[in-house]
């Protein structure tokens, strides 16, 4: 059999494949200089684990209170060292990105001190966090205020606004480099490392956080390079490879991730409980995946806008920018759109191919959001995944593959849904 007839036995046909075919051929270069900042990546990690002598021992896993968990404390290393930090808190217990983000935060913050945003509104989960949506259990119900100062119209850091806003009750600033649900630029580790400077520059003492969900591996810098002081992620994202079945990581400044330690666990133990079970070997082994499956995603993205920019729809980022992260938006306009998209996801997955995303009022967001994941960790973002939520401008969240033949396939596979569907006029694949 071959290729387009590999295709069309999987559902794609003969013009959405070949229109892809054009498409991935103009990316070459594209390509190319992602496999180089993979490579560099790859290095990196390679190092930090040379550095800390990772050996067979430290997959073995604990239990009960884990006390002298060697694995644990050595990823933990490893994680520091990979990002330039003094320190790092790399944990199953930590149960997703929100959650980091949390301790992070409630860990380091105390009544009176006041949490200012300064790349506009964080992610969704964060308002019920911060209490920007009523919530119980929230930084506002401990006396902990929140300021706001959004980004520019050209999504640049308004520098006389975060002047402005800080106070000597300021104690964090909060900088989201992901977009998230936003249809905004995503923020580059340079951009980022600016606005720290400027925020250091007014007080010093201000704790600089970085939501880094999405952005892993994607630059060859990490924002802990460029002076942020505790930098926050999921690994069921980027660093962990695809093979971390669950788990967060905070990474920075030794005394703040002290804090944060004291958070997740508790005042007095930090750092020194928290069993490991059987999961290391995949903490370790997916972080040294990381680079490239994030590399793979990142293929996927590109083409993704590259494919969709063409028909006419409106993407972000567009075919030519850089990256900064590997979530890529194209905006629909209508549900019907977006709940296509998604249909074509799920049928390219390995896993619940058969299954049908529909809308649905998910905890922590305020509409309708339909998923696609077809994936071997449940809600892993960083397997070939798509999600949106039902509202204007309609827009799609798509994000992943572990590999870029996988994500190459979703995206066709979505792409043929449109066209079954008449969203997308077939006629327009082959013509210029
Ligand atoms: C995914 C994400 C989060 C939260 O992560 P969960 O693991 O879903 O809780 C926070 N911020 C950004 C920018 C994200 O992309």
């Amino acid at each position: 059999m071959n290729m387009e007839k590999m295709y069309e036995s999987m559902g794609i046909s003969r013009e959405v494949y070949a229109y892809g075919q054009r498409i991935e051929k103009e990316l070459k270069d594209r390509f190319e200089q992602i496999d180089r900042t993979a490579e560099y990546n790859q290095l990196k990690v390679i190092r930090a684990m040379q550095k800390n002598r990772v050996s067979d021992a430290h997959f073995a896993g604990s239990s009960g209170y884990g006390y002298n968990d060697l694995g644990r404390d050595a990823l933990e290393d490893v994680y520091a060292d990979a990002f330039h930090a003094q320190s790092a808190l790399v944990r199953p217990q930590i149960a997703c990105g929100t959650h980091a983000l949390a301790v992070a935060m409630s860990g380091n913050l105390r009544p009176g001190d006041e949490l200012l945003a300064i790349s506009g509104k964080p992610y969704d989960t964060l308002e019920e966090v911060i209490g920007i949506r009523p919530s119980s259990g929230s930084l506002k119900e401990y006396g902990v205020t929140y300021r706001q100062v959004d980004l520019l119209p050209d999504a640049r850091f308004d520098l006389e606004g975060i002047k402005n806003a800080i106070n000597d009750r300021t104690k964090m600033v909060h900088i989201q480099r992901s977009k998230g649900y936003q249809t905004r630029k995503t923020l580059s580790v340079t951009e980022i490392g600016e606005a720290i400077a400027f925020v250091k520059s007014i007080n010093p003492e201000v704790i600089c956080m970085v939501d880094n969900c999405y952005g892993e591996f994607v630059e060859r810098m990490e924002p802990t390079e460029v002076g942020a002081d505790l930098c926050v992620g999921s690994l069921i994202k980027n660093p962990g490879g695809g093979l971390a079945p669950s788990g967060g990581y905070i990474v920075g400044k030794k005394p703040y991730i002290e804090n944060c330690a004291y958070r997740l666990t508790s005042p007095g133990l930090g750092k020194e409980v928290g069993a490991t079970f059987g999961v290391m070997q995949s903490f370790y082994q997916g972080f040294f995946l990381a680079p490239t499956v994030t590399a793979g995603a990142l293929k996927g993205a590109v083409f993704a806008a590259n494919i969709y920019e063409r028909l006419g729809f409106s993407v972000l980022p567009d075919g030519q920018e850089s990256r900064h992260d590997i979530i890529q938006s194209i905006t629909f306009g209508t549900p019907e759109g977006v709940i296509e998209f998604c249909k074509g996801i799920q049928a390219a997955a390995p896993v619940d191919s058969f299954a049908e995303p529909e809308p649905w009022a998910m905890p922590g967001y305020d509409s309708d959001v339909i998923m696609a994941a077809g994936a071997f960790v449940q809600g892993s973002s960083i397997e070939l995944s798509a999600d949106g939520p039902i509202k204007p401008p309609y827009a799609v969240y798509f994000q992943g593959g572990l590999t870029w033949e996988h994500a190459k396939f979703g995206i066709l596979m979505s792409l043929q849904k449109l066209v079954d569907a008449k969203i997308v006029d077939s006629r327009r694949l082959s013509g210029r």
